[in-house]
């Protein structure tokens, strides 16, 4: 298969990767064959995937909205994914160009993409480093150089952590974060659940554990834990289409159908 100009070198383009399946559900175009095979794959047990992610992204944006009309000037966006409409950086320099982001993610493409459409922004960078690894995220000189860690930080891990097994601490990881920032900082994260359709859950999670990304859904309460050391922001941890919507009509009748939950919370 050739290599295009977008896909660093030393990129597997044989094995699927979750960067590239979301983007292909967002349809994006940076996925290879393999990547839309496994995705394809889950679309035929989940049909509302792609309405999945497009709920998550807009949930990232008015996440977005909120940390910058709560007066959060820097962002620190962890499985950031491909860049795609509305990122984290364009919400947050349009309401301020003084707005630092960092994005990291541990796909090759997805960093890749990333630098090149921040190239000339002096606010922003992208990095690549493994989310398990907090001390390495925040000991990154890159992340020391645009990041005032004295100043409220909003860390994002926005449909991250369920790639992230129990063996590997999601919720260290999380304290590792919380202990890093001063307080004023928030967290936004989204994650995958099977609450509501547990089944689908099962098998979508078994064509995900032959991809580079194996993920592990987790129950409410669960995710919800995940904010230890949070003041969860009302209405707390719901379906990402509950989650400050701008009109009724982005919420719904079955925001369940998504089986994505976020929320925010606030270190006090
Ligand atoms: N946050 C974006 C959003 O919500 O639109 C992208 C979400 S995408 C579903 C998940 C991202 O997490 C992928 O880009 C994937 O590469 C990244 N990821 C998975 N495991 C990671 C890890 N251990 N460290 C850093 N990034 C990771």
């Amino acid at each position: 298969m050739d290599r295009p100009d977008w896909a660093p070198e030393d990129i597997d383009m044989e094995r699927p990767s979750a960067a590239r399946m979301y983007d292909y559900y967002l349809g994006g175009s940076h996925n290879f064959a393999a990547d839309r095979a496994a995705a394809q794959q889950v679309q035929a047990v989940i049909p509302d995937v792609s309405v999945s992610a497009q709920a998550n992204r807009t949930f990232l944006r008015r996440a977005v909205r909120f940390l910058v009309d709560s007066g959060v000037r820097q962002f620190l966006d962890i499985g950031s994914g491909i860049p795609t409409l509305g990122n984290v950086h364009e919400i947050a320099q349009q309401a301020d160009p003084a707005s630092r982001v960092v994005y990291v993610d541990i796909d090759p493409v997805a960093v890749a993409h990333s630098r090149r459409i921040l190239a000339g922004n002096d606010h922003a960078t992208a990095i690549r480093a493994d989310g398990r690894q907090p001390d390495t995220i925040l000991g990154h000189p890159e992340v020391r150089a645009l990041l005032d860690f004295e100043q409220p930080v909003a860390i994002m891990m926005v449909a991250m952590l369920h790639f992230v097994s129990d063996d590997d601490d999601p919720a260290g990881m999380v304290r590792a974060l919380h202990g890093a920032v001063p307080s004023g900082s928030y967290l936004a994260l989204s994650h995958g659940t099977d609450d509501a359709r547990p089944g689908d859950g099962a098998i979508g999670m078994a064509i995900y554990r032959n991809t580079a990304n194996p993920i592990t859904l987790r129950t409410r309460a669960q995710v919800t834990a995940l904010f230890d050391g949070f003041e969860l922001v009302p209405p707390g941890v719901v379906w990402v289409p509950q989650w400050h919507p701008d009109s009724p009509d982005e919420v719904g009748e079955n925001p369940e159908r998504t089986g994505v939950l976020g929320g925010v919370g606030r270190k006090e």
